[in-house]
Parts: structure tokens; sequence; C-alpha cells
């Protein structure tokens, strides 16, 4: 069994997807051109916002968005403890400093309440110098945060959102999609991703005209009115061609794909014992893309041994993440100013499940019959 076969879903789309790579090799045109462009509408539109810049990664996708909203030195942007490091790598890139919050510990996004106490407690005893500029919202494992509470805080204190929508392409609250939730959405086209190419692809999303603009120019060197009036200090990052035409096919079929995911994710959670471990808790009247689906093990079961029995089974599993933000050795300096008791909680007790749209039920029903049998017997 794969973690994500992404094979399987290869086998099922291969006529398309062969032809369209074919047609951008005969073409010619292999980076931005036609097909990039007929992408970035297709993708504006499923989000349902007034433009999509694409680019070559998720993490030039947020870095591209604090440079668009001109925060850089001296400026604080606000990022949940319990993500991927890209979310704050983005933020020190620009010169700005992370501020880590902690993340709710049923959700695993950023918790409103500390973020609030965070912002206040920055506000009373920062150095003065220090703006508060953004917070870094992150869709983690394709659940949307709680945009409701955050765009709230975020208006009473004057501060922009960003969101990190790499894992939650896809998801929604209501009728409204990920990538639509703050002044500037985020996302990566990674081949694990709910969306992914094959190969790095990322985009930004935004309905400002203006920051569309700055972030098309930013992505080719900081061009000006033509490619050689260089107007600021950019960066190459562009969305190759067949990679765009990859995507154009999988977004043909990627509702069909978050319908069966969710479905998969139904079954286990039906079906997994939540006596002894706890299950993904998606919040009432959020729909999550399932990146991943993500247990939290009591103190009593060993994760180390609870993986290498799955993987005698051949069940592949993984742990996102080891490490809260807070304690990487990159950011050592920070590490004594923060508590973040459910992020460094959730780093020891997660473990991630296989999950895909292709997965069978009998894929499912094993993973979570191995799994119940292996917790009842060791306790
Ligand atoms: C994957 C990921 C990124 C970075 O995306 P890349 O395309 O790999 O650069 C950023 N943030 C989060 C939360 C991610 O999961």
């Amino acid at each position: 069994m794969q973690f994500r076969d992404l094979k399987r879903q290869y086998n099922i789309l291969k006529e398309p997807i062969n032809k369209a790579v074919t047609e951008v090799m005969s073409s010619g045109a292999f980076i931005m051109g036609n097909k990039v462009e007929e992408l970035e509408q297709s993708l504006a539109e499923y989000v349902g916002v007034k433009h999509c810049v694409s680019c070559a990664n998720g993490t030039d996708s947020l870095y591209l968005a604090l440079r668009a909203l001109n925060i850089g030195e001296d400026d604080i942007v606000f990022v949940p403890d319990f993500t991927f490091f890209a979310t704050a790598e983005a933020v020190s890139r620009v010169g700005a400093q992370p501020v880590f919050v902690d993340v709710d510990p049923n959700t695993f996004n950023i918790s409103p309440e500390k973020l609030e106490e965070e912002i206040s407690l920055w506000e009373e005893t920062g150095d003065g110098c220090q703006d508060l500029k953004a917070i870094i919202t992150v869709d983690l494992f394709g659940q949307p945060a709680d945009y409701i509470k955050i765009q709230e805080i975020a208006k009473r204190h004057g501060l922009v959102v960003i969101e990190d929508a790499a894992q939650g392409f896809g998801s929604r609250i209501g009728e409204q999609k990920a990538c639509s939730f703050g002044t500037i959405g985020c996302t990566s086209f990674f081949p694990a991703k709910p969306l992914g190419c094959y190969g790095d692809g990322g985009a930004l999303f935004t309905n400002d005209d203006s920051l569309a603009n700055t972030c098309r120019s930013l992505r080719q060197h900081g061009k000006g009115a033509s490619k050689y009036s260089n107007e600021k200090i950019g960066l190459n990052s562009r969305l190759d061609a067949i990679q765009a035409a990859i995507l154009q096919v999988k977004l043909s079929v990627f509702d069909q794909e978050i319908v069966a995911v969710n479905h998969i994710a139904e079954l286990y959670s039906k079906l997994l014992d939540d006596s002894l471990i706890t299950i993904p808790l998606v919040q009432e009247g959020f729909h999550s893309s399932w990146a991943q689906y993500t247990i939290i093990l009591p103190d009593e079961i060993n994760r180390e041994d609870l993986q290498t029995k799955l993987q005698e089974k051949e069940i592949p599993t993984q742990i996102y993440y080891p490490t809260p933000l807070h304690l990487l050795p990159v950011y050592h300096k920070y590490a004594t100013w923060y508590k973040c008791p459910n992020s460094l909680s959730l780093s020891q007790h997660v473990l991630s499940l296989p999950i895909h749209p292709y997965m069978t039920e009998e894929e499912i029903y094993f993973v979570a019959e191995t799994i119940n049998n292996i917790i009842r017997t060791n306790g």
C-alpha cells in the first residue's frame, strides 16, 4: 500500500494527461504562455476570486504574497506553531519576524483565542519599533482555519490575513472555497497536495487588481510594463506549461476526487476505535480536502512501535509534524519565548494514515482493523 498512490490516479487519467503533455511538447512553448493563462483563469473561477497568479511552488507563493503586501524588516507576522516549515520560512526570508501561535488541539489549526492573546501581548509589550502586520493562517491537513473568528480579530487589530492553503485547496466553509479567505490566498501543486502536478508548482489568489499585478511583476524579475523594464527586485518563479496542462486535466476531476476522499475519511472515522485514539474533527459547516487523515494517540500507545507494526503489514504512516516550529534549530533564539503546549503535544502524538481519492474500501478496512487490533492488544 502507498501513503498517497499517485500512480493510480495517473493510470485513470493517462490518456488525457499524455495528450495534454504531448501537445505542449509539440507547441514548443514551455514556460508560461497560453496554457498557463488558461489554467489561471480556470483556477480563479474554481476558487471564486478575480485573479489567480501562478508561480513555481507553494513556498514562493507565500514569499510573493508577503512581498506584494510590502512586509519586510521590522514587521511581525503571526503564524501557527504547528505547520510545515515553509509557512514561517517565507516570513523569515522577507526579513520579517514570525511569531508562533499555539493551535487548537482538535482542529490542528491556529487557535483564534491564542492568536488574540499573542497579538495583545505584542501590542502591550512590543518594543515599539516593530510593526504587527499580518497573520498567515494554514488550512492544515485540508481543513480551513477558523476564518469567521480570525477575520474579525484581524480587522480589529488592523492585520492582513494571508491564507496558506497549500494543503487546503478544494476545501470550503459553506460554499466559500479555500484560497479566498485571505487578502491573498496561497497554494502549492506539489504532487502529494490535494491538487498536485508532476513537479513543483504554486499559485496566489486575490480579488485585488493591484496586488495581482504586483505578484505578476515579482514572479518575473520585478518586470515593469515590458519584460526589460525591471522596477523591483523580484525572482524567477514561473509555472511550466507542461505542469499547467497536467493541472487542467486534473482540475476536471478534482471535485469528484474531493467527494471520494471525503467518503474515505468518513469510513476511517466510522471504523477506527475512537475509545482508544482521537479521530480528526471537522468543524460544523467546514469541508476538508483531506490532504492528511491524522489521528492523535494517547500516551499509552508508543507511536514508533505502532508505526513499525503497521509497516510490517505494509501500511505506511507519517508524522506531520515531529517538531513544533518554535523548537526548530533555525528558530532556536526564540525557543524560550514560547509556550505552545498544544502544538508540542500534537507533535508527540499525531500519526497520519494513508489517504487519497483512489483508495479502495478494502484498503481502508484493512488499515482501520489493523490499527484497532494493535492498540487493543497492546494497550
Ligand atoms: C507544502 C506546503 C508548503 C510549500 O509548498 P511547496 O510547493 O512544497 O513549496 C507551504 N505550506 C504548507 C502548509 C505546506 O504543506
